[in-house]
C-alpha cells in the first residue's frame, strides 16, 4: 500500500485525511501523548484494519477520540463525575471509560459493553477531528508490543506501507499514553497512569484507587481492568532490568557494568555525566523529560544491535513518575535487581 506522508499538515492535507477516514481508510496522526493510528470508530471494518496494521489482538479495545467532551453523549452514557473531569482536563491527556451506546460496534471496544473516550489537545489532532462527523478510534501508532511512537520517524518506521496516510506534528509533548480512569459514582479507578496524576484527579472525585496490576506483575488467571495492560508492552529487543537501591549503590553498580560488552544504561542526565560511555543514554533531568523521551530512548537502543541488556535505575513513583515507572516496569517484565551492598 502506498502511504502518503505529510510532515507539516495544512488545511488541505487535513481535509484529505478526514476524507480517507470517512471512506474506511487509516490515518496516523500526532497527539500530545503519543502518535495515534486512526480509523472510523463507528465502522467495524475500520477497527479490523487497525488491529491488522498493528498486529494487535482484537480483544484489546480502542479509544474513541472526540472533538469535544459533550460529543461523548452520542456514543456513551455520561454522568456528573464525567463532566467534572471533562471541565478540568479536556481537551487533554485523560481517557474516561463509560458504558457504551449501541451505535459503537463491539469490534471497536474489543467486545466490551464499555467504551473509552478522550478529547486530544494537539492542534493537528483537533483540526482532523473537527473535519470528522464520527469518532476516530485510535490506538498508539506502533506495531503491537513495541514502544509507542513519539516522533514522526517512529510512525514511519512501524506504519509506512500499512496505512493510507501519516500526518506529522513534531515530537509529542507528553510522551506517555493518556491516563485512563473508570468511574463508579464519585469514585475513580486508575487503569493506566499518565500525565493526569492521581493527585490531580483527587479534587474532582470522592476517591481514586489504583488497579493493582499497575505496580506488579499479574498473577496467573488475573486480568487487569484495562485489557491492553495484560500484553507485553513497550519492550525494546534487549532485556530491561530495573535497579533498586540507594542513589550511591545504583551509581556504583552502573559504574561497574557500563563498559561491559552488550550492556546499555538508561539513566538521568546527572548519572550519565558521571558515567559517560557509548551505550549510556540519558532520558532527561526532570520527571517530565523522562516521560517525553522514554519511548524514543527504548527505540534508539533497538538500533544498537550490540546492546542485549539495559539497566535502568527504578524511577520515582510520584507525579508523572508513576507513568514512567509503569511503562519501564512493563518493558522489564517487572524484573528488578536489588543492588544493595551485602
Ligand atoms: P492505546 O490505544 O494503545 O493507548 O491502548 C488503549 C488502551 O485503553 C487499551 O489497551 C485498553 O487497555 C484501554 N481501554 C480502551 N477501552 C477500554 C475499555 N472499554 N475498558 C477498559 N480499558 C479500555
Ligand atoms: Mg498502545
Amino acid at each position: 500500500m502506498h502511504t502518503r506522508i505529510v510532515s507539516v499538515p495544512d488545511e488541505k492535507s487535513i481535509a484529505d485525511a478526514a476524507k480517507l477516514l470517512e471512506n474506511g481508510g487509516l490515518v496516523a496522526f500526532p497527539t500530545e501523548t503519543v502518535y495515534g493510528l486512526g480509523g472510523n470508530g463507528l465502522d467495524a471494518a475500520s477497527a479490523a484494519k487497525i488491529y491488522s496494521a498493528k498486529g494487535r489482538p482484537s480483544d484489546n479495545p480502542l479509544i474513541l477520540h472526540l472533538s469535544s467532551a459533550e460529543e461523548a453523549e452520542k456514543y456513551a452514557y455520561t454522568c456528573p463525575t464525567y463532566y467534572k473531569l471533562a471541565m478540568a482536563f479536556m481537551p487533554g491527556p485523560l481517557t474516561v471509560i463509560l458504558k457504551k451506546k449501541p451505535i459503537v460496534p463491539l469490534c471497536t471496544t474489543g467486545g466490551l459493553e464499555t467504551v473509552a473516550v478522550r478529547v486530544p489537545a494537539h492542534s493537528v489532532a483537533r483540526a482532523l477531528l473537527a473535519h470528522c462527523d464520527f469518532p476516530v478510534a485510535a490506538p498508539s501508532a506502533n506495531i503491537s508490543g513495541r514502544p509507542s511512537p513519539t516522533r514522526l520517524e517512529h510512525v514511519i518506521e512501524d506504519m509506512a506501507g500499512k496505512v493510507d496516510m501519516i500526518l506529522g506534528g513534531g515530537e509529542c509533548e507528553i510522551g506517555v499514553e493518556s491516563t485512563i480512569v473508570s468511574i463508579d459514582g464519585e469514585h475513580l479507578t486508575l487503569l493506566r497512569p499518565g500525565a493526569i496524576t492521581p493527585e490531580m484527579l483527587a479534587p474532582f472525585c470522592a476517591s481514586v484507587c489504583l488497579d493493582p496490576s499497575l505496580e506488579r506483575p499479574l498473577t496467573k488467571g488475573e486480568t487487569p481492568l484495562a485489557p491492553g495492560m495484560k500484553y507485553k508492552h513497550y519492550a525494546p529487543r534487549a532485556d530491561v532490568i530495573l535497579l533498586q537501591g540507594s542513589e550511591e549503590e545504583v551509581l556504583s553498580f552502573m559504574k561497574a557494568e557500563y563498559q561491559k560488552q552488550g550492556v546499555g544504561i538508561l539513566c538521568s542526565e546527572k548519572q550519565k555525566q558521571s558515567l559517560g560511555g557509548e551505550n549510556v543514554m540519558s532520558y532527561g533531568a526532570e520527571l517530565c523529560d523522562e516521560a517525553r523521551t522514554l519511548f524514543a530512548c527504548l527505540r534508539e537502543f533497538d538500533h544498537r544491535e550490540d546492546v542485549r541488556i539495559i539497566y535502568a535505575p527504578q524511577p520515582r513513583r510520584d507525579g508523572i513518575g508513576l507513568a514512567v515507572y509503569n511503562r519501564l516496569a512493563k518493558a522489564a517484565g517487572f524484573t528488578v535487581k536489588n543492588v544493595k551492598e551485602q
